[in-house]
């Protein structure tokens, strides 16, 4: 429960050591068929002190292969209380931030060692503190750090001062969250900004040369089919102005939220107790005045205009627009990377012997691609350093396998 950092290892020493689990702060476990909660465990005061994660035990490769940002935090814990958000029960309200000197330290290891370009800056929100932004921004520049980056904010912690530093030391996307097109869920759900806020703080990212990513919740406390559409009405609005990007997530009331703790008040009524549906594309709550079936409603048409717009974009791209080209082959690679990935491709075709067009034929036929699709893929997959071919298990013939 809570942060787990240090609980892990009290875990594992306890267990190692056959001592009883009930003396570890930080965790719940079953005894005897009961549930037992242990004391809180403290949140950690110095994240300085705290080691770097251990990417060098991940298999780095795979991740380079599917181009995802390598993730980053500069800090944890969220001065707001909005009442559907788990961050602040989960890091406190009070933010605390690790050295600007080490955040940049480990960004320009992430880049120059692993070889990463894109980083996702993942505090609950970055901006909160502009000394803060400024140093790190400031260190990345210094370092002449060849990375874009993005990061969480609110339309409120930003000026276009610091939206500037933040897009000349690489910053490419900002992620805000709007929530809702309506004043009065706003309001009851504590976020603290006004739709007025939302279109101004859109509207400065974007001046200062920034792409806006618009996150919006649907099934909150008092949504009717006004407030959905006054919702669906702002997005549309934001993308037809400045071309934002924008996605619903629908309410998922986690454990620990007041907007759970007093589900009752606010009119939510719980569908599921089953934890692993609580990933916010599907409903697990409704409201009395909005069920699940008109949240499906919206989320099914923002699917279809959704696939619609990527079939549109790929006809461009076809007919020769070079934005637009990068982009359809970047999802051309990210899927086909994901197929090979999640279908244990490569551990099953890497036989001894094969050669690199073999690979590449017999990828395609396992994962209904076309050859040449696999065959390029293959290729950059090889020629990045990814994909190598190499001796394993004293075996005579060098076999295929992730770098
Ligand atoms: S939604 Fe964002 S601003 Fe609100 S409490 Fe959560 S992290 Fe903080």
């Amino acid at each position: 429960m809570g942060e787990g950092d240090q609980t892990v290892v009290d875990v594992v020493e306890t267990l190692s050591a056959g001592r009883d689990l009930a003396g570890v702060a930080g965790i719940a476990f079953r005894r005897n068929g009961r549930a037992r909660v242990n004391e809180a465990r403290p949140l950690i005061k110095d994240l300085d002190a705290l080691p770097l994660p251990a990417r060098d035990l991940l298999p780095i490769s795979k991740y380079r292969a599917l181009k995802v940002p390598c993730t980053v935090i500069t800090s944890r814990g969220c001065p707001f209380g909005c009442i559907f958000c788990s961050a602040p029960r989960m890091f406190g309200r009070g933010v605390r931030y690790r050295s600007p000197k080490l955040v940049v330290d480990e960004i320009e290891m992430i880049n120059r060692e692993l070889g990463f370009q894109e980083i996702n800056i993942v505090d609950d929100t970055f901006t909160v503190k502009e000394s803060h932004v400024e140093a790190i921004c400031q260190g990345i520049r210094d370092r002449g750090l060849d990375i874009t980056w993005s990061v969480y904010s609110r339309v409120d912690t930003i000026s276009p001062r610091v939206l500037n530093t933040m897009k000349e030391a690489g910053c490419t996307w900002v992620c805000f969250g709007l929530e809702s097109g309506s004043q009065k869920i706003l309001d009851t759900i504590k976020k603290r900004i006004t739709t007025a806020k939302s279109r101004e703080g859109v509207k400065m990212a974007t001046e200062s040369g920034l792409n806006v990513l618009a996150s919006f919740i649907l099934g909150l406390p008092g949504e009717d089919r006004e407030t959905a559409s006054q919702t669906v009405g702002l997005a549309k609005e934001l993308f037809d102005t400045y071309k934002v990007s924008y996605g619903f997530h629908l309410l998922a009331p986690m454990p620990g939220t007041e907007v759970r703790e007093r589900a009752g008040e606010y009119g939510i009524r719980i569908l599921t107790h089953d934890w692993s549906k609580y990933n916010a594309n599907r409903p697990v709550a409704e409201t009395t005045t909005f069920t699940a079936g008109q949240m499906m409603e919206i989320v099914n048409d923002y699917e279809h205009e959704v696939s619609e717009a990527w079939e549109e974009m790929q006809k461009q791209a076809r007919r020769g627009d070079p934005a637009l080209r990068e982009r359809v082959a970047k999802a051309d690679t990210q899927g086909f990377v994901w197929k090979l990935l999640s279908t244990g491709a490569i551990e099953q075709l890497g036989n001894p012997g094969r050669s690199q067009d073999e690979l590449a034929l017999a990828a395609a036929r396992k994962l209904g691609v076309s050859a040449a699709l696999a065959r390029r893929e293959i290729k950059r997959l090889v020629s990045d350093g990814n994909l190598v071919r190499a001796v394993v298990d004293g075996r005579k013939h060098p076999v295929w396998k992730w770098a």
